[in-house]
Parts: structure tokens; sequence; C-alpha cells
């Protein structure tokens, strides 16, 4: 098989500092990993490995069939352990058999959920406090109660809408809402808090954090410094370089054009790769030097101007994320999020684990 040219190489030291460091801003260090989209891009089964050694004994996913898979690479590899696996998405009518099979837990979002579930097989528990997407309507939680106490609930849940941005009112409405409804429960414990809620105020932490995009990198505070350490680096080889002269039209729609004589260098990775089409302003980095995208994103090759780069040669390797150029950047230069961009790494960049 020959090389992919791109590789993307994650680190495990990183990502086991990243989950160790969300574990301990919570006093009883209670701290769950959200592996959901394939653990962001970078693997469900072998981030979920690296978190169980260190310690990690929840895990979420979105969809039943991403925790079957999940369920089997990690038996494989650690035969005596069954941590648990959480359904973000909830069953389906008529899946409790597989779940149990599979020894996963699904999150009951619905009265119809709740309804169609064994009343005695353990089941997590969401409501909403104020983000209008998956959990029972407080008026549902209050007529449901009777039932809901005689339920085999290992958590109750509920997901914030703004936790991003510290100063928002919904955060502390979604804090009392959902300490109102845990003290319902007596002996359940809660979960509010995702990456951002965890540098909130220390009482939305309740029993279990359930981080994802922190563990992978992501700045959790965008207003302030990232205090986590990067986990992915992406790097991609120089096919080309051409030597423009000033005037010159560079890609699709002709749109850049050298203003001076300029050397352009083409990699191999594009839209279909991950990098959002309209990338504006973004550069990747050769040694830690800047070297511009110029012109539009193609679907498989991307041109940069390398005109102040000597090191710029065929077979150079450049950073497209890394130390110099973060998951943050590369959403913001393409108008989007980290998130999306970590989840849109291409299939085609080679996946290597280290540390
Ligand atoms: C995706 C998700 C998380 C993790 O969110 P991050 O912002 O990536 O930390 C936690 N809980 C729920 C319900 C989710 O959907």
């Amino acid at each position: 098989m020959p090389t992919p040219a791109t590789t993307l190489t994650i680190d495990r030291a990183a990502l086991v500092a990243n989950w160790r460091l969300l574990a301990n801003r919570a006093a009883h260090r209670r701290c769950a990993a959200v592996v959901k989209a394939d653990g962001y891009g970078l693997g469900a089964v072998e981030v979920a490995a690296a978190l169980f050694s260190a310690g990690c004994r929840q895990f979420f996913v979105a969809h039943l069939a991403e925790g079957i898979a999940l369920r089997a690479g990690l038996a494989d590899r650690f035969p005596d352990a069954a941590p648990m696996i959480g359904i973000l998405n909830g069953p389906l009518a008529g899946e409790a058999a597989e779940f149990a099979a599979h020894r996963l837990t699904p999150v009951l979002n619905s009265p119809e959920q709740v309804a169609d579930w064994p009343a005695d097989a353990a089941a997590i528990l969401q409501i909403d406090t104020g983000m209008s997407r998956l959990g029972l309507e407080a008026s549902e939680f209050e007529a449901h109660m009777p039932d809901l106490r005689r339920r085999n609930l290992t958590l109750l849940m509920s997901h914030f809408a703004c936790a991003d941005r510290p100063d928002h009112p919904l955060n502390r409405m979604q804090i009392d809402r959902f300490a109102a409804a845990l003290a319902q429960l007596p002996g359940v414990p809660g979960s509010l808090a995702a990456s951002s809620g965890i540098f909130l105020e220390q009482d939305a932490h309740f029993d279990l954090l359930r981080p994802g995009y922190a563990l992978y990198g992501g700045n959790p505070t965008p207003e302030r410094p990232n205090p986590m350490r990067p986990v992915v680096h992406l790097s991609t080889p120089i096919l080309q370089v051409r030597t423009v002269e000033a005037g010159r039209p560079v890609g699709y729609g002709a749109r850049w054009t050298a203003k001076a004589p300029a050397r352009i260098a083409t990699v191999p990775y594009g839209y279909a790769d991950g990098v959002p089409r309209v990338t504006e302003g973004a550069a990747f980095y050769l040694n830690g030097h800047p070297a511009p995208v110029v012109g539009r994103v193609s679907m498989d090759l991307i041109t940069l101007d390398v005109t102040a780069l000597a090191e710029a040669v065929p077979g150079a390797v450049l950073e497209i994320l890394g130390p110099n150029r973060s998951i943050d950047t590369a959403g913001a230069d393409g108008g989007t999020l980290g998130y999306e961009i970590l989840t849109s790494i291409g299939r085609r960049a080679m996946r290597q684990y280290i540390g």
C-alpha cells in the first residue's frame, strides 16, 4: 500500500492530559468522554481505549451503531471490563434487546422513549432545561414523576445551550432548573456540563462531566486562552512549486492574482479532505513560518504563496493543524467551528497514534 500523502497524528498523551485536567476541575473527579462521530474524527476506539487506560469509565456516543462498534472495540482490548457506554440520541422503538445485548445504556429523551423502555433496565434520563433539542419538558417530567421514581435511572442529564459564553443568563437558569429537577430524584446522579460548562461556576458540575471537544484540544473558553493541549497534528507535503509573474491568476475563478512575481506551492489537500472551500486569510506553516493560502480551495488541492520561504520545495512538509494552527483557528478561517474542522477531516488522511 502506498503511504497516503497526508498524515493526521493523534497524541494520546495530550488527550489523556486533557482528560485529567478536566476531571481535576470537579471536586469528585468523575469525568466521562464523549466519543461520538468516531471520536470527533480521531478514532472512537483508539480515543476511548487511551482514556480507559487513564481511568475513564463512562463514554457517550450519539447512535446505537456507534455504541455497538465501540463496545466491540473496547471488549477486544479490555476483555474483563465493561465501561458504561451511553447512547445520547436514545433508543428507537423495538431496540431494547439490542441495547441489552451490547450492554449499552440509552438516554431516554421523550415520554414515548420512557414508556417503551423496560422499567427495570438501566437508563439515563434527559430533561430539557433550555436547549429545546432533546429531553423531557419540565411539565412532562412532573407528570411522569411517580413512574420515573420507580425506574432504574443511573443518571439524570441535560445540556447547556450557551456554556461557551459565561455571561449568558441562560447558563444560570439551566443550572437552577437542573438542580431543582435532580432534587426530585433522590439518589440519582446528575450530569450537565460538557466542555465549556466545565469552565463555568463549580455548581455547573454536578456528579459527572461530559466533555468532548476540549479532550481533543479545542478551546472550551473561546473568550480566553486555550487551557487544553493540542492533540492533533495534520501535515501534507508540497507537490510542486512554480514561479509566477505579476498579474498571473491562480486557481478556480481566477480570484487571486499575483501582485508581484511569486512562488506558488501546491499541496494535495482540499475541501474533500475537510478544508472549508471558502477559507479566508488562512495560512499553513512550514518550519513555523506561515504560507498564506491563495486562490480557491479545490477538491483535492490547495495553492499557497511561499515566496518568502526558501525551504518550500517539493516534498517539504506543511503543517495544516498543529502547534502553529489550532483547530479553533482553522474553524475561524473557514467561518465555522473547530468542531466542524475536526469532524470533517477526510478519510484520505492516514491516522497515526503517538504517545
Ligand atoms: C456532543 C455532546 C457533548 C460533548 O460536547 P462538547 O462541547 O464537545 O464537550 C456532551 N453532551 C451532549 C448531550 C452532547 O451532545
